[in-house]
């Protein structure tokens, strides 16, 4: 699949107010290429009132996504956003597994697992983040690492769209990128093992996050496998995020 897409992570950053100059700033300028898609991962109350003022003309190619999601249906988890809840955004996307969530919250490859049963249940497509720590790269274990969180995480799922973004944990917010080698040697491996776990080329699309720039998106582009990026600090300002895109 030669589709590229740039996926914005704004984590916990920006009101209301401004993701929607961001996007009126954004919308406007993006081309609508075929190969290209964009998408906005704002907060949870961000996606629900760009829902209400649902002003986004069909022929503009922006998607929202979600940064996290529940991995229950419903019920005493209080602060939980459900996946019945997302379908009242306008999100088509979630992301999983980001090392934060990982690290800060102890979220396990299980409670991964069961996220994407519920968003594929739901009609959303999972971004599922996978990635190795610097001390495991140093042990050689980033492919092991990578193969056994694909494994687990996507224990007993079926799907025909999936994203998968492959961030190794020391490049993510370090402006230390991995090299275009790194990446196509770890998207290699992502696609062998997501092949051995029964997709098709055609089913999953490999991104890559961590430190993605201006400066360095066009070369990173060249990485094998690559179908797009998972963008965090550089997605913060609408300029900078739209040249990043048109490199
Ligand atoms: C991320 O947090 O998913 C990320 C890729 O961040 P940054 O681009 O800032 O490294």
């Amino acid at each position: 699949m030669n589709k590229i897409f740039y996926i914005a992570n704004w984590k916990m950053n920006k009101t209301f107010n401004d993701s929607e100059s961001f996007i009126n700033k954004l919308v406007p300028t993006l081309d609508n290429a075929d190969d290209k898609e964009v998408v906005i991962c704002p907060s949870f109350i961000s996606l629900a009132k760009l829902d209400s003022i649902n002003r986004f003309d069909e022929s503009v190619r922006l998607s929202f996504g979600a940064q996290n999601v529940s991995d229950q249906k419903y019920g005493a988890f209080t602060g939980d956003i459900s996946v019945e809840m997302l379908k009242d955004t306008l999100s088509k996307y979630c992301i999983v597994g980001h090392s934060e969530r990982r690290m800060l919250y102890g979220e396990s490859d299980i409670q991964i697992n069961k996220k994407i049963k519920l968003l594929i249940e739901f009609g959303f497509v999972p971004i599922l983040c996978i990635g190795e720590s610097l001390e495991q790269r140093k042990n050689n274990e980033g492919e092991m690492i990578i193969s056994n969180q694909l494994s687990s995480c996507l224990r007993d799922v079926s799907t025909k769209r999936l994203i998968i973004a492959y961030e190794p944990i020391w490049a993510i917010g370090t402006g230390q990128s991995a090299t275009v080698n790194d990446i196509s040697q770890m998207n290699s491996n992502i696609k062998k093992q997501m092949n051995k776990l029964g997709y098709m080329d055609d089913q999953f699309y490999i991104l890559y996050g961590g430190s993605v720039n201006i400066d360095n998106v066009k070369v990173l582009k060249t990485a094998k496998h690559i179908n797009g990026f998972l963008i965090g600090g550089a997605a913060l300002e609408v300029e900078k995020f739209l040249e990043l895109i048109k490199r």
